[in-house]
């Protein structure tokens, strides 16, 4: 089940449990009343929402604090990085609104860590290893039994130093040897049971090249990294709190060593805060990176994926995702949000946002036989009910109109407001239409549908106020553009696809999650809007303009339906 209960409703937000901690830090003087946080993400994928959420929290608390919150790749593992990754996520950041104040790279410290590994060799807090990944797994015991010395736990300081030396010029082959600290094999913390501070990889980092061939676990990188820099604060997730011990142990130790000592009272802090996990989706970077390289999505950007340049070029303003990491807040639980939660939030955004235009999605043919033949109206279109600012614009109508094809029925039950022979209903911004009756083809298929106007209901006229229930929406034949239009759904066909252990993720893939309509039709005025531009199609959602879109072949993908449909169904079922 989706958790219900993290909207907020009060007008005026109280403060999260980080924000409390940051307020009592800054009136107790801590740091001298200093706030710096970081987003520190590993550049070996794309951005999602998830990441947006901790993007929030610690630039948005730099904002609010007069703080600083900087940007630091964690670029440790040269397997998996690329500079594509590094610029994806600079540009993303600036997209949700953010700024940092540096770039930092972990691989800047590389020496310094280095330099810190070596003194801990000397001072006998670590050493080199030379059992299999295998050999160390078993001798980890279990959280309630302990774990067993390696055999070369007490090995000659010296031994370890020249080993060390020799992974780091690449004498050393992969997997042959680790450095591990030496700290307590009995601890009741699995972490603390003589973690690997190195291991030897051979492939180049995107920056540092071939210079180094052996390179520092997280744990060994990111606390020191965050003391080097100042941060203040370390937000994370929840899943290191259980590294919290060892983060502090590794920076007591640095504060310890001669070449880092500080005035004794400084010491970056981790608190984790709970991950955002959205429905009908998967957030792991592995999983996104498998849809994209198996071609199951048409790459990071593919609409359907909750990748932040994903939900750009679906539509979403960077608005509606902030507001919606705003609604469901920060806690110390883990919880599964509604993805209807951030559809909600983005409706509401596009709404004040999105240009109001007419296109139509399965056309037929409506002829006003009383309307004359060459004559052409230039009627005008409210931009934006919601926004008088936004202006208007106009668009033609004349005799003959495409309508959409379910706006029709032949035989309507009473209660069918739309086109049926016999009855009236309303041209949004032009006139009332008396439908006359329509015709087919040999297959029964209606072909072309027939009325008449009244010409003294113009909208604006005394008579347009005449009470006629239907309203629909309509684009000149002659005076319209064809467009190709993508109507996009969820990506997965079950609400929680990563908890389904027994199946693989891909087989949960909903298969009707794009479908691509081809003869549509869209008012002109709409070939005018640049890549990325927000609109609604009356009466059937909000749409945007793809970045793939040009004048000889306009290309509009679905953001979002007017109504939550899902809710409907799942309410029937
Ligand atoms: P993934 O598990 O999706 O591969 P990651 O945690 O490995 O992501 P990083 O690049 O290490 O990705 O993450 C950068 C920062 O973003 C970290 O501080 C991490 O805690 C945070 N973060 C990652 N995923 C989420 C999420 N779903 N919700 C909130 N914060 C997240
Ligand atoms: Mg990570």
């Amino acid at each position: 089940m989706a958790n219900e209960n993290n909207g907020e409703t009060s007008e005026k937000k109280s403060l999260n449990f980080i924000e409390l901690a940051v307020e009592n830090d800054l009136k107790e003087g801590k740091n001298d009343g200093r706030l710096q946080t970081r987003f520190p993400p590993e550049p070996n994928g794309y951005l999602h929402i998830g990441h947006a959420k901790a993007i929030c929290l610690n630039f948005g608390l730099a904002e609010k604090y007069n703080g600083v919150c900087n940007l630091r790749f964690d670029d440790t593992n040269p397997v998996k990085e690329d500079t594509e990754y590094v610029d994806s996520i600079k540009e993303d950041i600036q997209w949700l609104g953010f700024q940092w104040k540096d770039i930092y790279y972990a691989s800047d410290y590389f020496q310094q860590l280095w330099d810190f590994a070596v003194e801990l060799i000397k001072e006998g807090k670590a050493y080199i290893d030379e059992q299999t990944a295998d050999e160390i797994a078993k001798q980890k015991g279990t959280p309630t039994q302990p774990g067993i010395d390696s055999p070369y736990r007490n090995r000659p300081v010296e031994e370890s130093l020249a080993l060390f030396e020799k992974m780091r010029t690449g004498e050393i082959a992969e997997g042959a040897m680790i450095l591990r600290a030496k700290i307590d094999m009995a601890n009741s913390n699995m972490h603390f049971r003589d973690p690997i501070m190195y291991r030897v990889v051979k492939h180049p980092h995107h920056r540092t090249g071939n210079t180094w061939q052996a390179y520092p676990m997280y744990d060994f990188a990111h606390g020191q990294s965050d003391y080097f820099e100042g941060v203040t604060h370390s937000l994370c997730t929840l899943e290191f709190e259980v590294h919290r011990p060892l983060y502090d142990y590794f920076i007591d130790e640095l504060k310890e060593t001669p070449t880092y000592q500080n005035d004794g009272n400084y010491r970056p802090r981790q608190t984790e805060f709970n991950r955002l996990n959205l429905t009908y989706t998967v957030m792991s970077k592995r999983k996104l990176l498998t849809l994209v390289k198996e071609g199951l999505v048409n790459g990071w950007d593919d609409p359907r994926m909750p990748t932040i340049c994903g939900f750009r070029r679906r539509g979403y303003s960077p608005e509606s995702i902030r507001n919606f990491i705003d609604m469901i807040g920060y806690t110390k639980y883990e919880a599964l949000n509604d993805i209807s939660l951030l559809e909600a939030a983005l409706r509401d955004d596009l709404n004040k946002r999105a240009t109001r235009v007419s296109a139509v999605l399965d056309p037929v043919k409506l002829i006003i036989t009383n309307y004359p033949e060459d004559k052409v109206e230039e009627l005008e279109a409210i931009n934006n009910p919601e926004d008088e600012s936004a202006g208007s614009h106009t668009i033609e109508f004349s005799r003959e109109l495409w309508i959409e094809r379910e706006d029709f029925m032949e035989d309507a039950p009473k209660k069918y407001f739309r086109m049926t022979p016999g009855k009236e209903v309303r041209l949004k911004n032009a006139y009332i239409v008396s439908c006359t009756g329509c015709k087919k083809d040999e297959n029964g298929n209606v072909t072309e549908i027939y009325c008449e106007y009244d010409p003294n209901t113009k909208s604006g006229m005394p008579d347009s106020a005449r009470k006629v229930k239907g309203t629909l929406h309509w684009v000149s034949c002659a005076h319209s553009l064809p467009a190709e239009v993508r109507l996009y759904d969820r990506l997965f066909k079950v609400e929680n696809p990563g908890a389904e252990q027994e199946k693989d993720f891909r087989e949960l893939l909903n298969p009707d999650s794009l479908k691509v309509v081809t003869n549509c039709y869209v008012e002109k005025y709409v070939a005018e809007m640049k890549p990325y531009s927000y609109m609604q199609f009356q009466r059937i959602g909000y749409f945007n303009v793809d970045k793939d879109s040009t004048p000889k072949k306009l290309i509009f993908n679905r953001t979002v339906g007017l109504k939550d449909t899902w809710s409907k169904i799942s309410n029937k079922e």
